[in-house]
């Protein structure tokens, strides 16, 4: 099926995790099939990058600008949750995250979890296991990505996109 026959629907997802686990690069290469690789995309605050549709919401992860971002967490339908495969500190963050979630979001706000960086396997400090482990615990759906080969990152918008048109 094409990518618009899921997006017939509108509706806001909006990207959360650490700091530099790739949030605008996956949004980027989602949004435009490309990678965008070094310091080239300086986020501040909310990157708010809108696709007519879906609207889809880039953050920055710093914890100063997350009173900005709780505005937002209340009009995201989905919310994609990254770690950085090559990062322990951002998967042992998705658990605060996830409390977060449960705070702010929608009670039924579609949640996936994305280990992302999945090119980067000599650099890879968290087993595809650990990622499987937690999102069973919290009862989501999981992915490994790559921003850079964009392994999964169409996939992973479909998935979110075909849960949200299942629900509407
Ligand atoms: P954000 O702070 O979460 O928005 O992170 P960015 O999208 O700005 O990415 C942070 C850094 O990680 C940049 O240097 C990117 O080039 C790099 N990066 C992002 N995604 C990937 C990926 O999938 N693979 C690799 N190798 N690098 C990535
Ligand atoms: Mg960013």
């Amino acid at each position: 099926a094409s990518i618009n026959e899921y997006y017939d629907i509108a509706f806001k997802v909006m990207l959360l995790g650490d700091s530099a686990v790739g949030k605008t690069c996956v949004l980027v290469r989602f949004k435009d099939g490309a990678f965008l690789g070094g310091n080239f995309i300086a986020t501040v605050g909310i990157d708010f990058r809108v696709r007519e549709r879906p609207k889809i919401w880039d953050t920055a992860g710093q914890e100063r600008f997350r009173s900005v971002t709780h505005a937002y967490y209340r009009d995201a339908q989905a919310l994609l949750l990254l770690y950085d495969i090559t990062s322990k500190p951002s998967f042992d963050n998705i658990r605060a995250w996830l409390t977060e979630i449960h705070e702010y979001a929608q009670k039924d706000v579609v949640i996936m979890l994305l280990g992302n960086k999945a090119d980067m396997a000599a650099e890879r400090v968290v087993k595809t296991e650990e990622g499987e482990k937690l999102a069973k615990e919290y009862g989501v759906p999981f992915m490994e990505t790559s921003a850079k080969t964009g392994v999964n990152v169409e996939l992973a918008f479909h998935a979110i996109a075909r849960e949200l048109k299942h629900r509407a």
